[in-house]
């Protein structure tokens, strides 16, 4: 059985798979998750999406992994804390409804958690022990692989790193904190930034810029974009400094939206981070673009699949 139904749970869209065992895409749809119509539609719509992804072709299925939004509790599949992106998400038994519905094997935990599990079985992370993702979406999301493993704490909220604060008195955050790195390096963080860079050229323009405005006008070296990004990069650097010194990882991996900025960005990325972190640390560490771009989520969701089902044969070590 070479194929596997991979779900991503976004607080905007949820992303339906079937994934090879090479983690290629062989067919994919994307639908509304329409949050504010509460738990039961949104599970109405992971049952609806998986069943026309089973019934569209004669494939045998092993599995189904699903990445959500939130903490999950790995072991039972269930949410065991939500923000306001997924109203009343919160208690959610998603993997209990999901096998009652399909008899197989079903595996769910957060969503930067299974684009580790990605790196892990088809990307950067193929060769590494230690590294940590980020990424960089309408929030900022995060996942920490130590020794192998992959770190769930208490009740799965650990690598919840969007929440280090780089700045204590900086802006409020949904979390309560001040100044977390998500109000600097998410989309909706760059907007805002660059809304105040903006506000230093023209007070009275206060037009709505998207993050991939922002990154386009940086490109071309818009004066505002040119600053807005420096108040982006200098905040994630230091986020990241914070992390290297946390776990010396051999890598950070950058995923998202956001991480398709592209090669620029990672150069200006790189000589802040080296600034701001210890030369011992720094010098076994390097920051990567994420192997693939917007399927990483739904791809890693499938790839439990393969990646547990190996680590009870033996053939792969524990994630
Ligand atoms: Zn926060």
């Amino acid at each position: 059985m070479n194929y596997a139904i991979g779900v991503d749970i976004g607080g905007t869209k949820i992303h339906f798979a079937l994934v090879d065992k090479a983690g290629r895409i062989i067919r994919h749809e994307i639908v509304p998750t329409l949050a504010g119509l509460g738990p039961e539609h949104v599970m109405q719509s992971v049952l609806g999406g998986i069943d026309k992804l089973i019934r569209q072709g004669e494939e045998q299925i092993a599995g189904i992994g699903i990445g959500s939004a939130g903490q999950i509790d790995f072991a039972t599949g269930t949410v065991s804390f939500a923000v306001d992106t997924l109203p009343g998400w919160t208690g959610t038994p998603i993997k209990q409804t999901v096998e009652q519905r399909f008899g197989l094997t079903v595996y769910v935990d957060n969503d930067v958690n299974v684009i580790a599990i990605a790196e892990k079985c088809f990307g950067a992370g193929r060769q590494y022990e230690h590294y940590v993702c980020l990424a960089l979406g309408t929030g900022v999301g995060g996942a920490v692989v130590a020794d192998g493993r992959l770190i769930r704490g208490t009740s799965g909220g650990a690598g919840e790193l969007g929440h280090s604060s780089v700045q204590f008195d900086g802006p409020r955050c949904s979390c309560g904190n001040y100044g977390c790195i998500e109000m600097y390096a998410s989309g909706t963080g760059i907007a805002r930034v660059a809304l105040e860079a903006l506000g230093d050229d023209d007070a009275s323009n206060t037009r709505g810029l998207s993050a991939i405005e922002v990154l386009a006008d940086w490109t071309v070296g818009a004066p505002y974009a040119v600053r807005a990004m420096g108040v982006v990069i200098r905040a994630l650097a230091s986020a990241i400094s914070g992390i290297i010194h946390t776990f010396n990882p051999q890598a950070i991996i950058i995923a998202g939206g956001v991480a398709e900025a592209g090669s620029a960005f990672f150069a200006a990325l790189e000589k802040e981070a080296a600034a701001r972190t210890s030369p011992g640390m720094w010098k076994d560490c390097r920051i990567v673009p994420s192997y693939t771009g917007a399927g990483a989520g739904v791809i890693g969701a499938a790839a439990q699949v393969w990646h547990y089902a190996e680590e009870r044969s033996g053939k792969q070590v524990s994630l």
